[in-house]
């Protein structure tokens, strides 16, 4: 299907053309159309702009796309309804719920800027994080999704759902993919005695857990020197997953802070070799400083390489820091195809309104970057933080946001090794929830490669 898009006010046809691409490669169109803006046959017209002419039309907002910057703080949702579907736009004034598309032609709103708003991370732009604490928190003062209580929807790829649907472009409702991921930040707890009597002093001092967990501690040193326990970290066993899946661990190659070097990449060819024997791509995890130092990120990347005897193309930030406009300029610099950094470090859910990788935009060259960005959804802290580290809330906050997100969009997952033993609280819970989780990964997978 062919639709031929007049763009009335040219002042930002590339943010507009960037958005109609998006459209036009997300799963839920399987290439099934295309947007064409000349005089080329067409199966449709659509018009965007203020004048509704013959064909379908969407009512140009001109509140994003506008050289004035909107103030971020003053946006609001408006509810759309679209057979059992709630759309939400994004606005400065409040309207009252209101039908998405009317006489078989006209949308309610402009869901073009709704959707650049949401990928390109425009308020990221606008309200740029303050790496100082704040980043990548759900923050309800920074952030439109977490303020207006919806950062548990995918409201991109409802949207695009609902649109796709209502111009006859028959989009597929099809079940919701997953992906597994791992960063490895501290492989081992007690790689040598030093650090054995560091996180004896931890425990100690800043866990308070007493000196029975300081006994169990060097019990379990002693054991492992004998051969007869595990590091507590050590999960790779049954962390790494064999299940067809796609599957990325992220390794840490340096760093120049506290934050960073907890472990020599070349200390870790081991776990990059057991890693890729299940079928995991090897990517970078970027050290503390790497978010705005492109040539610690280079020496980073060429020294996993080395040890891992292949070219890098994955990466995920560490902390996920990640700074709009040098983050991403970086990450292209450096040749990196895939990153999956845009999540939140507090809730589980959506900060770019959409669970599939897409480019973002430069607005430095007002156009899409070429790596693609698969936004985190789902990390191991994230879960325990909404739970408040209580075990029951920690399976009800999971399930539910699985639950009511079976269709229409992709979850990329985040377990880190050592969770299991750093929450000791909740670690066997954890373990079991990742067990369950996983399972439900792979059913999902399998149903959404049989539609
Ligand atoms: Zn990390």
């Amino acid at each position: 299907m062919i639709i031929r898009v007049h763009i009335q006010d040219r002042l930002f046809e590339n943010r507009i053309r960037y958005v109609f691409r998006f459209i036009e490669e997300h799963v839920t169109a399987a290439s099934k159309v295309k947007f064409v803006f000349d005089g080329e046959a067409a199966d449709q017209k659509l018009n965007y702009g203020t004048t509704p002419g013959d064909g379908l039309f969407i009512p140009a907002q001109g509140l994003i796309f506008n050289e004035a910057l909107p103030d971020p703080a003053c946006l609001t949702a408006n509810k759309y309804l679209y057979r059992n579907m709630t759309l939400y736009s994004v606005s400065d004034r409040m309207a009252p719920v209101q039908k998405f598309f009317a006489e078989g032609r006209l949308f309610a709103f402009d869901l073009i800027e709704t959707i650049f708003y949401h990928i390109s991370r425009y308020e990221e732009y606008l309200l740029p994080e303050e790496m100082g604490h704040s980043w990548a928190l759900a923050d309800p003062a920074k952030r439109f999704l977490p303020r207006l209580g919806l950062l548990k929807i995918p409201v991109v790829d409802h949207l695009i759902f609902a649109f796709l649907h209502a111009i006859g472009a028959q989009p597929e409702r099809g079940v919701t993919r997953f992906r597994l991921t791992h960063d490895i930040d501290i492989p081992y707890k007690l790689p040598n005695l030093f650090k054995v009597m560091k996180s004896a002093g931890r425990e100690l001092l800043i866990e308070r857990r007493g000196l029975k967990a300081v006994t169990g501690l060097l019990g379990t040193y002693r054991q492992m020197r004998r051969g007869l326990a595990k590091d507590p970290y050590d999960t790779f066993d049954w962390l790494f997953r064999s299940e067809s899946l796609d599957k990325s661990a992220y390794f840490m190659a340096g760093g120049i802070t506290a934050q960073d070097n907890y472990y020599r990449i070349e200390d870790a060819a081991h776990l990059i070799r057991m890693a890729k024997d299940r079928g995991y791509a090897i990517g970078l995890h970027p050290s503390y400083e790497a978010y705005r130092d492109g040539r610690l990120f280079e020496r980073e990347k060429a020294r996993l390489e080395r040890v891992a005897g292949q070219p890098v193309k994955r990466s995920r930030q560490h902390y996920l820091r990640f700074q709009f406009p040098v983050t991403p300029q970086i990450i292209e610099a450096q040749g990196i195809k895939e990153d999956s950094s845009l999540g939140y470090r507090d809730r589980i859910g959506f900060r770019c309104g959409t669970g599939f990788g897409y480019r973002l935009y430069d607005f430095d060259r007002e156009g899409a970057f070429d790596f693609v960005e698969v936004p985190l959804i789902l990390m191991d802290i994230s879960l325990v933080r909404e739970a408040g580290r209580d075990k029951e809330a920690m399976r009800e906050v999971l399930f539910d946001f699985l639950d009511r997100n079976r269709y229409l969009t992709q979850v990329t997952v985040l377990f880190h090794n050592s969770i299991f033993d750093m929450e000791y609280q909740t670690g066997d819970e954890l373990r079991a929830l990742y067990f369950e989780l996983v399972k439900r990964m792979g059913e999902g997978n399998d149903e959404s490669r049989k539609r």
